[in-house]
Parts: C-alpha cells; structure tokens; sequence
C-alpha cells in the first residue's frame, strides 16, 4: 500500500531517511517527502516518533463495478517477420489451464502477420482469434499496438490479458495497462487462478530473486502480465483444431514512428539467440577472461551450440551483454546447458534452471549450481574442456 507523509506531524527530523534502504525519502523545506524510489518496504513506518508516515488508505482504487463482465482469457501473440514468436504458444499453454479454471474461452490476439498465421495460433489451443491484417502492423512500432489491442480489451472485456516478457511485450504493454487503468505485472513465472475470487495469481521474484512475490489485481480488470519465453511450456498442437477468426480494422490508427532498419544481434557473426537454441555453453567469472571464451566457443561449434554468460563474466567485459543468462540476462531452456565456472547464484539460476540437462564445471563442491545440475564435474575448467573438445573431436572424425 502506497504510504504518505503528515506534514503537520513531520518534524524534519530525518529518522526515516536514515532507515530507509532504497534513498527513497528526501528533505524539502523541512519536512520528508516520499520519492518515486520507494519500494513500500513500510521499514520507514515505525521509525518516526511522530507517527507522521502513514500508509495511503483512501486513496485505495474503488473496485470496476462491471467486474463479472470481464470474461475469457487472452493471449497476444507477436510476431516478427510475419511469423509468431515462440512465446505465444507457450503461453497459450499456460492460457489454456487459467481458461479452464474459470470456465472461459481462450483467444489470441494477433496484428501484422498473414491470416494463415491465426489459423495456427488455433491449432495450438485459441478458440478464436482476433486478427488484423493491417500493413501498419509489419513492422513493431508502439503506437498502433497500444491504440487497437486497447480498442479491442476494452470492447471484448477479457478477465486476463498475457504477453511475453519480449522486447516487443515489455515495450508497449505498460502502455495498454496505463490506457486501460489496470495492473500489469512483468517477468512472471507462475500464474494461477484463485478459487474463490477468480483473481490471478501472479508470481515472479522480487528484491533481486530472494523471495517470489504473488501479485494480484483485486480491484480492475483486465489482470495483465508478461512471461519470460521459455518459461512456460507450449500447449498441445492438433493439426485438425477448428476456431473462429474474428477480422478487425485498423481505421483511424496511426504511428508517429517509422522502422527503417532491422538488424539482428550478432556477435562476431555468431547468431545469439540464445532462447531458441538447443545447446547452450555457458562461462562465468571461472573462465578467467576472453581467452576462456574462445575454449568455450570451441566446444559450443562441435555441440552446434551457442555461448551463454553469467552477469560477472559480462560485468568483466569478456563477452557482451546479450549473451548473458538469468535474472537480468535472458531466460533459456535448452536441451543441454553447460555451466562452466558459475557459482550458481539465484540470480543466474533463474535463467537456466528449466533446460533439460544441466551439467556444471566447477572445482569447488560445495558451489550452489550443482545442487541444480544434472551431472556435476568437479575439477578444473582448463583441464576438463580441453579433454571434453579432444573426444568431441575424436568422434566426430570417427576415430
Ligand atoms: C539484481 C541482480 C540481478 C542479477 N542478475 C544476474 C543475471 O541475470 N545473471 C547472472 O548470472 N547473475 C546475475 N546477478 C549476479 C549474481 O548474483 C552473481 O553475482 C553472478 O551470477 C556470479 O557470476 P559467476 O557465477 O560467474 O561468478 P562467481 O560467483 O564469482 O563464481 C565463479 C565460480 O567459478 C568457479 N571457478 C573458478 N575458477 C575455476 C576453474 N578454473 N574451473 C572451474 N571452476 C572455477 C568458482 O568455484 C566459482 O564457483 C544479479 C545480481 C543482482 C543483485
């Protein structure tokens, strides 16, 4: 709950500045002031002897009325070059079990790609599909999503509203929340239906990964959340699956932003789009620098795989950011994930934790990845790669 200041109470006497962890609370003209820093920790609440720090109880938002209106779960599927991201499926998946929970339909939203593409978004679970052929959608621009998907929430009224947590969902999401006044809850990793309320649950971690915060949108609808691809697993995909396609307009939509150019992330040639791959050969701060990468890539081309980082490796410069796996990194869930030199810090974990097979390499026991690994090596990376890349190589030239 939001808190607020009593200036007829307040002192200036900075006791809550002192205790407040997040720098959160500053001095103006003798009196504290609560900043857009706060985190509503309430650690500053029983510090000031005043009781002049109390939490905003009135300024509560009144439930929507029309509640039981908002029916039906949502999937906005996105699509790049005409063809719908992985994410989609993924969450039709998981938009399946909350539907059947509430005893509601399942759609999907789709903007910019052939209508083929909806009848796909059919098979792998949406009874209907809402769908807008409009060349303003080929390429991504804030603007014309945020403007029809709210047109469309708000004339259809569905009760959950999901997206990926992509660059294109977190980008213009917040966008429809704030048109729709509602919640948006981002990077969930589990999301529920609770029994007696119809309320999502929407978990993801908080305070840097060291709890999971359940988040709920008591008081507006639509509930609104983005998920991480690869978090969850796709739905079933029936071939024969017949759905409705609902063709909507774009008229009257326009976009101050024009894309000229797009280009995707490589480094030094490599394609790194480490969320599609099956392999991944990850290095941390173990690996001891950009030589120690080279290693790695070594093993990655013989296993058609590609490299992976923890942040201390990136934070060191040895590899750019968009290798990096985890918490601010991205979520992958490879067939195989070798963890080289990571200690396996929560942060990190939460990254890889759903690939299938996790091996570790790290010489000390005791580190914390291997408590999530598959098969742990413990010993020297320097020594075990090298070992690994002789015998890939043996048998590949079938010796
Ligand atoms: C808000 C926040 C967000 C974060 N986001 C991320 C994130 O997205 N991704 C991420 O990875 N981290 C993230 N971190 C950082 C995270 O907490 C850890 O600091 C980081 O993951 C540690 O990286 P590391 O395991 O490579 O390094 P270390 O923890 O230093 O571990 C190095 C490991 O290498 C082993 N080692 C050393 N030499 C060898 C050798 N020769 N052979 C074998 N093993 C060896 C050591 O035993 C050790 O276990 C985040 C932190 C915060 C606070």
């Amino acid at each position: 709950m939001p808190l607020k200041i009593d200036k007829t109470k307040c002192m200036g006497c900075g006791a809550c500045i002192t205790v407040c962890p997040y720098d959160a609370i500053v001095m103006e003209d003798g009196v504290a002031r609560i900043g857009e820093y706060c985190q509503l920790c309430q650690a500053c609440l029983s510090s000031c002897p005043e009781g002049a720090i109390m939490e905003k109880k009135d300024e509560q938002v009144a439930p929507v009325e029309d509640m039981a209106d908002w029916k039906g779960v949502w999937v906005f599927a996105e699509q790049r070059d005409g063809r719908i991201a992985p994410v989609a499926f993924e969450l039709l998946g998981e938009g399946r079990k909350l539907a059947a929970a509430r005893g509601a339909e399942l759609c999907a939203v789709l903007f910019g790609a052939a209508k083929s593409e909806a009848q796909e978004l059919v098979k792998w679970g949406a009874d209907r599909v809402y769908y807008c052929g409009d060349p303003i959608f080929q390429g991504f621009t804030d603007e014309p999503n945020a403007e029809l998907l709210s047109r469309l929430i708000s004339k259809y009224r569905p009760e959950v509203v999901l997206a990926g947590a992509t660059a294109i969902g977190r980008s213009f999401l917040p966008r429809v929340a704030a048109r729709l006044k509602t919640g948006l809850t981002a990077d969930c990793t589990s999301l529920e239906i609770e029994a007696e309320t119809g309320n999502l649950i929407q978990t993801r971690p908080a305070y840097g990964g060291n709890i999971m915060a359940s988040i709920l949108s008591p008081r507006t609808r639509p509930q609104m959340a983005t998920v991480r691809p690869k978090v969850m697993k796709a739905g079933r995909y029936e071939p024969d699956r017949q759905g409705e396609i609902i063709e909507v307009d774009a008229e009257g939509i326009r976009a101050r932003t024009k894309v000229l150019e797009t280009m995707k992330a490589q480094d030094d040639g490599v394609n790194v789009n480490l969320q599609e791959a099956d392999v991944i050969i990850s290095g941390g701060r173990g690996v001891k620098g950009k030589e120690g990468f080279e290693m790695l890539k070594e093993l990655a081309q013989l296993l058609n795989g590609t490299i992976g980082a923890s942040r201390a490796a990136v934070d060191e410069g040895w590899i750019p950011y968009c290798h990096q796996v985890g918490q601010t990194g991205k979520t992958v869930c490879p067939k195989l994930y070798i963890a080289c030199g990571i200690s396996g810090a929560v942060q990190h974990l939460v990254g890889m934790q759903s690939s299938d097979v996790i091996i570790a390499i790290n010489k000390n026991p005791e580190a914390p990845i291997f408590s999530a690994a598959t098969y742990g090596l413990v010993g020297d990376l320097n020594e075990i790669i090298p070992l690994l890349v002789k015998k890939l190589r043996e048998r590949k030239d079938g010796k």
